[in-house]
């Protein structure tokens, strides 16, 4: 009587309800773990036998723009997280099985397996909400009736990986998820006590595999060490194919050095806790720079390699001052301004999959969730015209500069080079560099959450997709839907100057900059970090410097195409050194020219 489950985004051992319920039930005498790499989400010609030869998918790339899908950053975390579950699984008289293919056709291959025909009764999966994921288990399911006589129960498992429960909300029908978040917010106050915990691990050791594993089926075979196994995944898609390499500042370091998997999951809460980081949350979690400002635990989320429910139980024995063996230290003071704001994010990024759930598609369409609004308000017209697609030379250049971070505008720049190099940027830059291709350089917004999906290590489709059509004006954001103001636009300087007054992770991602002098103008002067902003400025604000240095990197810079000649030029002074620049022609607020084919627009827009 064995058992296949097929593992997705549920990479973790624990508070896994599969696992739980066969330490319970289990009517199987053998279990085989599978994880299967799907070559429409990633790259895998890296796995063939024979590197010269043709692998039988088309390559895994992007709809709009052609990215990989998944990119160098995920591949690796991915690897990592995979291989972590495979050593979990060993240590418990287990094993992950890791194969390459359609699901459905790995599935039918292990079916028609002499050691497995009519050994299989059931087929397991935990529910995923993405389109391709849906289609994905009807043609398993398909497969199972096929090959199966009616005699493999296939179930698809609730996944268990939102802070809230399904069984929790009023209604399991997804059309009734309030399409605005306060609204659903209210419903789950004081949301501490509406959080189940998570499941009790007892037993560590599982029923074990088959005698027999199937042979990964040509033309591919299977790395036997990890290194292998991320070099796989990682080779083909180091190439972006957005020219060459983009320069890494010397001092840069990553905010997010994290190494994939369940075990590294629980220990970066634990050392959250233990560093005091998650009690300051609320007050870091705008930073940008550093690895302890948020929880990046983003990229452990989106695989299921620790659930929202684990998180708050940490946060929960904390708070209660329990005794874990790891954190070494106690609160027993409740819950504070830190574990509460930890809280409130994780139930943005539920509301994130519910409302994926209710759109379903219409996530993945230019009118975003708007498409569906404007059918039932005929007044509300979409927003499609404002947006240009690549099928003109200059939409191409502008948006090849924008992914290189080479618009001219420093906060852009810094935030889209970080992520090319790292796989990692804040909320509040994803924010603005949303902004500014949806608002600024009135792109489809699909091709820059594309580009996410591509270079993120913590690409999460509700997540990615459901906060790029927020931003873009047409997802649950009741200020981005203002069609006077053109909705909610975020300044990018304003926001600079707001989040990085110094100018540190501008200076701290451009190389270009490594030289720009680390001093600031003095009060009512433009200086160093207008430039790192607006980087066109400097011809205007160093026009008489004497400074032989300063000299030298002005030279530098006039010589660069985009310091030269940005995107859009954006003047914006904060508003405590507003009087001065006014006299110079520098009005607060966020005037602004956008080139368009040659041509300057004047346009005003909101200050954010
Ligand atoms: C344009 C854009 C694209 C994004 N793409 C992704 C993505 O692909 N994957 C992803 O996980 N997040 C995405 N986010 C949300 C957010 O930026 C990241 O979750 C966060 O920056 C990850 O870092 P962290 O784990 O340190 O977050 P923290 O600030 O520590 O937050 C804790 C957790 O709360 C959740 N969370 C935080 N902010 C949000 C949010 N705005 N929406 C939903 N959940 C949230 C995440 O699971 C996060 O790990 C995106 C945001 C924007 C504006």
């Amino acid at each position: 009587m064995y058992l296949i489950y097929l593992l997705r985004r549920d990479l973790r051992v624990s508070d896994n309800p599969i696992f739980h319920h066969l330490q319970q039930h289990s009517k199987f005498s053998h279990i085989l773990p599978l994880y299967v790499l799907p070559p429409n989400q990633v790259e895998v010609s890296g796995f063939l036998q024979d590197p010269g030869s043709d692998s039988p998918y088309p390559q895994a790339r992007s709809r709009l723009g052609n990215f990989w899908r998944c990119g160098p950053h995920r591949a690796k975390f991915l690897a990592e997280s995979i291989w972590d579950m495979k050593q979990s699984l060993k240590e418990r008289g287990s094993d992950l099985i890791i194969r390459v293919g359609r699901m459905d056709e790995v599935v039918r291959q292990i079916l028609r397996h002499q050691e497995y025909k009519g050994k299989v009764v059931a087929v397991w999966i935990t529910k995923d909400w993405a389109s391709e994921e849906v289609d994905e288990e009807r043609m398993i399911k398909r497969v199972i009736q096929q090959e199966g006589d009616g005699k493999i129960e296939w179930k698809v498992w609730d996944g268990e990986e939102m802070l809230l429960h399904d069984n929790d909300f009023a209604t399991s029908d997804p059309a009734q998820v309030p399409d605005i978040f306060t609204s659903f917010r209210k419903s789950f106050e004081p949301l501490r006590d509406n959080i189940r915990s998570p499941y009790k691990s007892t037993s560590t050791q599982l029923l074990p595999l088959p005698s027999e594993i199937p042979a990964q089926a040509a033309p591919f075979s299977i790395p036997a060490s990890l290194e292998e196994f991320i070099s796989a995944l990682r080779k083909p898609v180091e190439d972006s194919g957005f020219g060459p390499p983009i320069l890494k500042p010397q001092g840069a370091s990553t905010a997010h050095p994290f190494i994939g998997g369940e075990t590294r999951a629980h220990a970066r809460i634990v050392h959250l806790i233990v560093s005091g980081c998650i009690s300051s949350y609320k007050d870091t979690r705008n930073g940008l720079l550093g690895e302890d400002f948020s929880t990046k635990l983003s990229a452990y989320l989106a695989l299921g390699c620790v659930t929202a429910r684990q998180i708050n139980a940490y946060m929960v024995a904390f708070e209660d001052g329990k005794d874990l063996p790891d954190f070494g230290i106690r609160s027993g003071k409740g819950e504070n301004k830190g574990t509460a704001a930890v809280r409130f994010e994780l139930l943005w990024r539920d509301y994130m999959r519910l409302c994926m759930r209710k759109y379903g598609n219409n996530l993945f369409s230019i009118e975003g969730l708007r498409g569906q609004r404007s059918n039932r308000d005929k007044n509300d017209s979409g927003s499609s015209q404002h947006w240009s697609d690549l099928s003109s030379p200059e939409t191409r250049t502008s948006f090849s500069r924008f992914l290189r971070g080479e618009t001219g505008t420093g906060f852009i720049d810094a935030s889209m080079r970080e992520l090319a190099l790292t796989g990692y940027t804040s909320n509040r830059t994803r924010q603005n560099c949303a902004s500014f291709l949806a608002k600024w350089l009135g792109i489809d917004w699909r091709l820059g959450a594309e580009w996410y999906e591509s270079m993120l290590i913590d690409h999460d489709v509700a997540n990615n997709w459901g906060n790029w059509a927020y931003v873009a004006g047409v997802g649950n954001d009741p200020r981005g839907r203002d069609t006077d103001t053109g909705g909610r636009k975020f300044n990018p300087v304003k926001q600079a100057w707001d989040y990085d007054p110094q100018g540190e992770y501008v200076k701290a991602w451009i190389a270009e900059f490594e030289e720009v002098p680390s001093k600031r103008a003095r009060k009512g002067e433009r200086g160093w970090v207008d430039v790192l902003f607006q980087a066109w400025q400097v011809n205007d604000i160093f026009q008489k410097s004497t400074d032989v240095r300063e000299g030298e990197v002005i030279d530098k810079l006039k010589k660069l195409d985009w310091v030269n000649d940005p995107l859009v030029k954006i003047k914006y002074q904060p508003k405590s050194e507003a009087k001065t620049f006014r006299k110079n022609g520098f009005g607060v607020g966020a005037k602004y020219e956008k080139k368009t084919g040659g041509r300057h627009e004047k346009s005003r827009a909101k200050a954010k």
